[in-house]
């Protein structure tokens, strides 16, 4: 039984780091999706690269519906998943700092939105987006391993891969962003459809557009991805060990139930089909 599958940014590349590793294929609707099983301090995870691949690829190409349709094959509950950001507010959040996000704001667009593509559908409570039992254990694992992380942050959800203007931060900031990127949000709402227990630890690599006088520097960059791998390492360390001992959970969450689903009916399957024929 898995009990942890985790989404992967590049730097962090968690299957070296466990033990009886498998390479596994795993079946999905029309294809396979390749991911790493191991185990962790006794605990089953199943680990993929976000991208698929593990090589470099922009945003919204991703197959994000065919990760969390992997991760349900798996019989995996529970999602963590490491974002790398930039930040909209340098001093609550600065460069090298990491977050527990508790909230979204979605500006994406023209990519994949919805686990549903098929026959069934649901209305997902994105009142919490990210799962309240997980981040919890997320926080008490960073305090074990000594590892600094802000308890809470709201994350603005955008297209790129392009970055933002210095207009657009001040407004994303204006609106209660604490930190930006390109990913979490399609992961989330996908996660969430599904009934899984989600979160992201946010590691900060740059500031936002008009924020800083200093122009990113690659060393810099790449300097602080690699200590966000090292720490979420250390983090998922220590969470591991409570899921395998059973002693996390105070409170059971909601988020299983926090998608009825329903099925289309005949006629609404005809519109679609009909929509669908004539784009
Ligand atoms: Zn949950």
């Amino acid at each position: 039984m898995t009990e942890l599958a985790i989404i992967g940014s590049q730097d962090v590349a968690l299957s070296e780091w466990l033990t009886d590793t498998t390479e596994v294929d795993i079946a999905i609707s029309d294809r396979t999706v390749r991911a790493t099983t191991g185990k962790l301090n006794g605990c089953n995870l199943v680990v993929l690269p976000r991208n698929g691949t593990n090589k470099p690829m922009p945003p919204h190409l991703i197959d994000y519906r065919a990760n969390i349709e992997a991760i349900i094959e798996t019989g995996a509950t529970r999602v963590l998943t490491t974002s790398m950001v930039g930040t909209l507010k340098p001093i609550e959040y600065p460069n090298g700092s990491m977050c527990v996000l508790d909230q979204f704001i979605d500006f994406t667009k023209d990519r994949q939105f919805s686990l549903f593509s098929g026959e069934t559908f649901g209305f997902a409570d994105m009142t919490d987006p990210f799962c309240k039992d997980l981040r919890q254990g997320i926080l008490r694992a960073a305090q074990r391993a000594e590892v600094k992380i802000t308890p809470n942050g709201c994350y603005i959800g955008v297209p790129g891969p392009r970055f933002e203007t210095a207009a657009e931060v001040r407004m994303y900031a204006a609106l209660g962003g604490d930190v930006i990127g390109h990913t979490t949000v399609t992961d989330c709402v996908m996660a969430r459809e599904a009934g899984l227990c989600f979160a992201t630890v946010a590691g900060v690599i740059t500031v936002g557009a008009g924020l800083s006088d200093h122009r990113m520097s690659a060393p810099l960059w790449h300097g602080f991805r690699r200590g966000h791998a090292a720490r979420f390492r250390d983090i998922v360390g220590e969470l591991t060990l409570e899921i395998s001992k059973g002693t996390g959970v105070v409170t059971p969450c909601t988020c299983a139930t926090s998608t009825p689903i329903e099925r289309q009916d005949t006629a609404m399957k005809e519109r679609a089909k009909a929509t669908a024929s004539t784009h």
